[in-house]
């Protein structure tokens, strides 16, 4: 009886001390490192959150430090300048190229630090298709909505203007609310349209702006690219094959503003009344800036890193007038 029980502690002796030495091992390892989540938005389909950037990228243009880095910096007490927020409005409307387009774009935008994205849909509700979108998108972002009035909504007129309007409302609501409790922070705004196409390196430029900064754009007004013409560090015309006349003879890709200037300026907005085709513009520009005061970037506006890219028309001949598959798919 005695040397059964032996025999069997023996055999489990070994297994035994196996179990303990594993729950060691498993709570000695440290904790996961902190991460950011590639799919993280607080506000689903709502207003948008602060997010850890995946690369904080510098003004300057040197690499950013990494996380870990970031999160060693912040015990000692030397705090880093605060890097301005680039918030980019993106006016869209519901057609079948519609998230394709938003997808390279937010692929784009994932990639810069410090960025707001603010998506106004030209529609009378927020979709569902473009909800679910900004809630996967792994971007700080707000939702906004306004329908184009009907009346407008003809070719030859200026497109998204009450959508570019609504997002400077947002957005100037949103500092001036900041201001009020002595958080300023600074930050600059440009227009994005959802079909152009953006360098990172544009990000980088824009991110100094002052008061407003202008650079060339690409494969826009029937030319190769449109740029400012750039003489002592200053703005001295325009290099363009449509319309010379118009006082700033830029696409609306070419130019960003400094928030201060959007604020102090609470009127400044993109109008219907009176304005010219071509000529949006010049009209909003016009009411915050002169050229003479305009800043220069892409070396001397002598690089081009956005380009006026337009989406073909999607061929729909062979879609079925009504829906044939089992499943419903989500485009
Ligand atoms: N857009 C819109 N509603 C419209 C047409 C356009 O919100 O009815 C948006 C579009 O998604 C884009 C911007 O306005 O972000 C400029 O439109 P588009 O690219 O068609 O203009 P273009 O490139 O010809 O200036
Ligand atoms: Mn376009």
């Amino acid at each position: 009886m005695k040397s059964m029980l032996f025999s069997r502690f023996f055999i489990l002796l070994p297994w035994i001390l196996i179990v303990i030495i594993m729950l060691d091992v498993d709570t000695r390892r440290p904790a996961p490192p902190l991460t950011p989540r590639p799919y993280f938005s607080p506000y689903a389909g709502g207003r948008g959150g602060a997010r850890i950037p995946l690369r904080r990228s510098r003004p300057d243009g040197r690499p950013g430090r990494g996380l870990e880095k970031l999160n060693e910096s912040r015990s000692q007490a030397q705090p880093e300048p605060q890097l301005p927020t680039i918030y980019a409005i993106t006016p869209t409307y519901s057609r079948p190229v519609q998230k394709a387009e938003l997808t390279r774009l937010a692929n784009t935008f994932r990639q810069v630090a410090q960025l707001h994205w603010i998506v106004v849909e030209d529609a009378a509700a927020r979709s569902e298709l473009v909800s679910r979108f900004l809630a996967r998108a792994g971007l700080p972002s707000t939702h906004l909505h306004v329908p184009t009035p009907r009346r407008y909504k003809r070719p030859g007129l200026p497109r998204a203007t009450e959508q570019r309007n609504a997002g400077l409302a947002w957005l100037r609501q949103r500092h001036q609310h900041l201001l009020l409790h002595q958080r300023a922070q600074p930050g600059v705004l440009f227009f994005a349209d959802d079909d152009n196409t953006y360098s990172l390196e544009l990000f980088q430029e824009m991110r100094t702006t002052r008061k407003v900064s202008v650079w060339p754009v690409g494969l826009v007004g029937g030319r190769r690219y449109e740029r400012p013409l750039v003489k002592n560090g200053r703005v001295v015309g325009w290099y363009t094959g449509w319309r010379a006349d118009r006082p700033f003879a830029i696409d609306m890709a070419g130019f960003a503003v400094s928030l201060q200037v959007i604020l102090s300026n609470p009127k400044a907005v993109f109008k219907r009344r009176g304005s010219q085709p071509g000529m949006q513009e010049s009209d909003f520009l016009k009411q915050i800036t002169t050229v003479e005061e305009l800043e220069p970037k892409a070396n001397n506006c002598t690089k081009v890193l956005v380009w006026h890219t337009r989406t073909e028309k999607v061929n729909l001949a062979n879609e079925p007038k009504y829906h044939l598959d089992t499943v419903k798919i989500e485009v």
